[in-house]
């Protein structure tokens, strides 16, 4: 089976990798980065599902049908912001590029300076979006529940990795050995329940 995922984005790439290699599905694996002329679509859904099939789509309009086309789209979500940044999690300080997730944090600690910090949780989230080569589309969601923390530690991962505690670990997932991460995370459950599905696919 071959499956694309539907972005460029190397840390992600080498996440799903990973997760594919230990889940003992036999596929090979390739991201946006190996179709020319692929050019990310605009991400203006209004949910993490939507946005998620915007990019598997837009990857599929440029291949062959025999493939399975998988994206993903995730963000973090923070119950004393009324749900923010949610989809807009990449851009919430309106930066891109380099110095993108420092300012995210900054802003997000500002944003919550006078919260309490019992009313600081938050989930991290994630859908994958997939497209059958029949067409057939199917989601996964996982999620992570934790609390945001007064100040950034740990240097894994990316994004809001250094401000998001786990408080049955008494680490960020920025603390996280990367393996565990990938079990524990959002990602990881969505991922485990396509891998489930694609199992299921491969002797049917
Ligand atoms: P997208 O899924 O590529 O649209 O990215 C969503 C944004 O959510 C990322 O740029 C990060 O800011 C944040 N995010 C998603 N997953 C994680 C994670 O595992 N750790 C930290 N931040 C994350």
């Amino acid at each position: 089976m071959e499956i694309y995922i539907a972005t460029t984005n190397a840390h992600k790439v080498g996440e799903f990798a990973e997760m594919f290699a230990d889940s003992n599905i036999d596929c090979r694996l390739k991201s946006a980065a190996d179709v020319e002329g692929f050019q990310a679509p605009e991400e203006n859904g209004n949910s993490f599902e939507e946005n998620a099939f915007i990019k598997a789509g837009a990857l599929r309009s440029k291949l062959p049908k025999e493939a399975y086309v998988m994206a993903d789209d995730s963000g973090i979500v923070v119950d004393a912001l009324g749900g923010a940044p949610g989809v807009h999690s990449a851009r919430y300080a309106g930066v891109s590029g380099a110095g993108a997730d420092a300012a995210n944090n900054e802003k997000l600690l500002a944003e919550l300076s006078n919260v309490e910090d019992k009313k600081r949780t938050a989930r991290f989230v994630c859908v994958i979006a997939l497209i059958c080569p029949d067409g057939k589309r199917f989601s996964f969601c996982g999620k992570v529940e934790g609390l945001i923390t007064r100040g950034g530690k740990g240097a894994n991962g990316f994004g809001y990795d250094p401000l998001f505690l786990l408080p049955e670990f008494g680490l960020t997932t920025a603390e996280l050995p990367p393996d565990l991460k990938n079990k524990i995370s959002h990602r990881g459950s969505a991922f485990a329940k396509l891998a489930d599905f694609l199992k299921k696919q491969k002797h049917s």
